[in-house]
């Protein structure tokens, strides 16, 4: 009986290969339709609705700092292997708002599960179209003495994640690839994520891509809804271009 359980996983094995990517949709426990807000009442309501005692009234710094206060208190659970990862990439977010900038933020993970970079967006505070939190995270990574112990000579020794608070844009996908790491993120991004995407890359592409782990992180709902409120921020103050 024994031997005939193994032969029949072993053909189901052989049947259905499994990819080196994971299913990016199986942990997400917030309905799907949360990750799309389309106007700054929306974004209030939902904000009101986190459990960080903001009032409709409250002026936007004011709001920021509740989140962030929430965020600095906020103890992450065993439930949720990456609370610490998506608590500190939504710091990092939360600083770029702060900044007047676009609320992304990203880290670095090794091997044994330490954060050794992190990175927010940084578009609008510099004036430069390619300082996505992701990019930004990889370039002062990748120019750090610290890389040399992670870096093969082309791509970075397997293992290394970078976790960010939002589904990674097509750019940041390909840079991530590029480099050779994994991608984590917290918030999926319905209008505009790559990894969710990956079969629309040019064959070249999708191919590295598929030899990379991904995967929606195993966050808690209320970390989820923070990464994806403060991706939308800009409706706070209808920042951005037009
Ligand atoms: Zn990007």
């Amino acid at each position: 009986m024994k031997r005939a359980l193994i032969f029949v996983c072993f053909v189901v094995l052989l049947v259905c290969p499994v990819d080196a990517q994971q299913n990016i949709t199986a942990l997400n426990k917030v309905d799907p339709g949360y990750f799309v807000t389309h106007n700054r009442e929306e974004l209030i309501r939902k904000l009101i609705d986190l459990p960080c005692g903001i009032q409709a009234d409250d002026p936007v710094k004011l709001i920021l700092e509740k989140v962030q206060n929430y965020l600095v208190a906020f103890q992450p659970s065993e439930e949720y292997s990456d609370d610490a990862y998506a608590k500190a990439a939504n710091l990092q977010a939360l600083k770029s708002v702060m900044q007047g900038g676009y609320g992304i933020g990203s880290v670095l993970i090794d091997q044994k599960g330490k954060i050794i970079a992190a990175a927010h967006n940084s578009q609008i505070q510099k004036h430069r179209s390619d300082l996505h939190a992701e990019m930004t995270l990889l370039t002062n990574f990748e120019e750090s003495c610290l890389a040399k112990q992670y870096v093969n000579i082309y791509v970075y020794k397997p293992g290394l994640i970078v976790f960010s608070s939002a589904e990674p844009c097509p750019m940041c996908y390909i840079r991530i690839n590029t480099a050779g790491a994994d991608t984590k993120y917290c918030t999926p991004g319905p209008d505009d994520g790559m990894v969710s995407r990956t079969d629309f890359l040019p064959p070249a592409w999708k191919e590295m891509a598929m030899k990379r782990k991904v995967s929606i992180g195993v966050c808690s709902p209320v970390m989820q809804k923070i990464s994806h409120l403060l991706f939308y921020s800009f409706l706070l103050d209808d920042r951005g271009p037009k």
